[in-house]
């Protein structure tokens, strides 16, 4: 018999009319002929406001008693949800995180799943109940309550959706789709029909809440068919899928992160070993940074920045405080207004002037790019708070993301479920269920470095610089532009090797241009990849290759970090000892 999973989130149970509403979908669902599987959030506003409580009482409360709070949210709405079921006249049972047997590790506010028992949810299905599930819950070895991360939910849903096999996660919600942004932000977004589980995962990640980035990471490991839809219509919304048939786009997406906070370390000297220092204080707190960028100054010292959720920030800073006395940095700075800008899209890995395009578009409306990363699929850049959404507007405008690409998709094309079988067999080998998993490890020799150092802190040099490369028919692959005040930022970029006279000579001419301190480049440099699911998000991957290269004595220059891989560079030379290294270190997750 088919099975599908519905999640229902807060607004979606915001009140009883509300609840009923979703228990006659419930009940459509299971008269259509399936099982039915329901994940429920908390109604309204519930868990904001038991967060709120918490703070009235503490601004550092327990996280253990943390989760206790706030998973009686999710607690009250699968009871009402039972009864609005019963009353209507169909069987149903709620259950909560720890009555399914969802085990999480004890991390507490953002635990990770490490197992599912299906056998009970089954034996209710089988009678013939619509099973309702808590969302964002689970359990610890040692019984104490756990929450997943705010907007758990939906990973509560995609890991059910995982282990039971079913056809179909329905992810209800306030929208009838994922749209190219948010909507409430820009109205103009558009609702796309299809999105692949990378460009998902890495929009999600970059701030569209419309889904938590873990719950795409279990869609895109165990082949889950993710329709995220509309609580209050049945139009179809928007699958996710693993290869949407391709719109022919380099962009498919863009997303902003109001709330980001800047640190800055400076003066670092400059050896192997220092990035280590730093980010494994990080990731022993368990805080995803993101925008690692650093960049080589004077006396051969380094300044490092990166971003974190603006709410980590002073877990961050007492973790970077503690690594730059150790390493003897010189001062730690940090900015609470800054935003994240992104464009996602898999079509960016083929076409060139992406990036320059974002950066004209950003300059000409006068917004500063405080610094920029880019992955393969991804651009993302730093600017003031103030600035963010006309920079978002901006850069939507830019790649015409409101209009309905020209290879139209089949209305109602619903993906087949995939290779299921294939990805059950991985789980088997892992322990838990959103460990890292590690689909390759690869190593590029061909490719050389630019950098502009000492830039000018001023719009539009971004722009120029990717333009005249552009214009010399270079394509550049990584970008990374670091954060530095007073002239000492700068901006690096790779390309092919045989494209390097160029690119030095295009970077000599703007440098003596715009003003900058002068050029530096290396002919050749070796880029390694780390590809799989769960590299950010396993605060972990950034630190062990850290440790492992600078155990050996190799420098990383620039690195970027995205959902789905990991790229540094380093001295051309060492590219197969790193290799090698980075083999051995991330054997036990392939
Ligand atoms: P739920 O409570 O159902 O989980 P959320 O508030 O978590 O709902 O997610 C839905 C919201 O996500 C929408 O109301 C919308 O404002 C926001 N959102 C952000 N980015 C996007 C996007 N790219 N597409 C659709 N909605 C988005
Ligand atoms: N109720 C939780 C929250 O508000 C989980 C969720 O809704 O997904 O974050
Ligand atoms: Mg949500």
């Amino acid at each position: 018999m088919p099975l599908i999973v519905q999640k229902f989130g807060g607004t979606s149970v915001a009140d009883t009319q509300k609840i009923l509403a979703a228990a006659r979908k419930a009940i459509r669902a299971q008269q259509q002929g399936n099982q039915v599987v329901m994940v429920v959030s908390a109604m309204g506003h519930n868990t904001d406001m038991l967060v709120e409580l918490a703070e009235q009482i503490t601004d550092r409360p327990s996280g253990r008693e943390m989760d206790m709070l706030l998973s009686t949210g999710e607690q009250v709405s699968v009871a009402l949800m039972a009864m609005a079921i019963q009353s209507l006249g169909a069987k149903a049972i709620s259950l909560t995180g720890a009555q399914i047997g969802i085990k999480t590790d004890s991390t507490h506010t953002k635990a990770r799943i490490q197992s599912i028992s299906t056998e009970r949810m089954q034996r209710f299905l089988d009678a013939g109940n619509i099973v309702i599930a808590a969302g964002f819950q689970g359990i610890d070895e040692d019984f104490n309550i756990t929450t997943l991360g705010r907007g758990g939910s939906d990973t509560t849903a995609v890991a059910l959706a995982a282990v039971l096999r079913a056809d179909t996660c329905e992810i209800y919600t306030d929208v009838d789709g994922v749209y190219t942004t948010d909507p409430r932000v820009l109205p103009e977004a558009r609702r796309v029909k299809q999105i692949s589980y990378d460009e998902m995962l890495e929009l999600a990640s970059l701030g569209a809440g419309v889904m938590h980035s873990r719950s795409i990471e279990f869609g895109k490991k165990f082949s889950v068919p993710i329709h995220v839809r509309s609580s209050f219509s049945d139009i179809t919304g928007t699958m996710i899928v693993a290869s949407p048939e391709a719109a022919n786009q380099a962009v498919c997406g863009a997303a902003l992160v109001r709330d980001e906070a800047r640190i800055t370390i400076e003066g670092v000297p400059d050896r192997p070993g220092f990035s280590y220092a730093i980010f494994s204080k990080i990731a022993a707190r368990r805080i995803a940074v993101d925008m690692i960028v650093q960049n080589i100054g004077a006396e051969g010292r380094a300044t490092i920045s990166f971003t974190v959720p603006k709410e980590e920030l002073p877990n961050a800073l007492e973790a970077t405080n503690e690594a730059a006395k150790e390493i003897s940095a010189k001062a730690v700075t940090f900015d609470e207004e800054v935003a994240k800008v992104s464009v996602v899209g898999l079509g960016m890995a083929e076409q060139t002037g992406v990036a320059q395009k974002m950066f004209r578009a950003l300059a000409e409306a006068g917004i500063n790019i405080q610094a920029i990363t880019t992955s393969e699929i991804k651009i993302s850049v730093l600017c003031h708070r103030d600035q963010a959404s006309s920079a978002l507007r901006v850069v939507h405008k830019v790649f015409g993301l409101e209009n309905e690409p020209a290879n139209k998709l089949q209305p109602n094309a619903i993906l087949p479920h995939g290779n299921g079988n294939t990805a059950l067999e991985v789980v088997r080998h892992l322990q838990g269920m959103e460990d890292l998993t590690i689909d390759e490890i690869t190593l590029d020799e061909s490719q050389g470095r630019v950098t502009l150092l000492g830039i000018p802190d001023q719009p539009g040099l971004a722009a120029a610089v990717f333009e005249e490369i552009a214009a010399a028919g270079v394509f550049v692959d990584m970008i990374v532009q670091s954060f530095g005040q007073n002239s000492t930022a700068s901006i690096s970029f790779t390309v092919q090797q045989s494209d390097m006279p160029r690119s030095i000579e295009t970077a000599e001419r703007l440098a003596k241009r715009f003003g900058c301190a002068g050029v530096s480049s290396s002919p050749k440099v070796a880029k390694l990849s780390v590809l799989g699911i769960g590299i950010r998000s396993n605060t972990s991957v950034a630190m062990r290759i850290f440790q492992s290269l600078s155990e050996v004595g190799i420098n990383v220059d620039i690195m970027s970090t995205s959902e789905v891989r990991l790229n540094v560079v380093v001295d051309g030379n060492k590219g197969k000892e790193a290799l090698a290294i980075l083999q051995q270190v991330f054997e036990p997750a392939r």
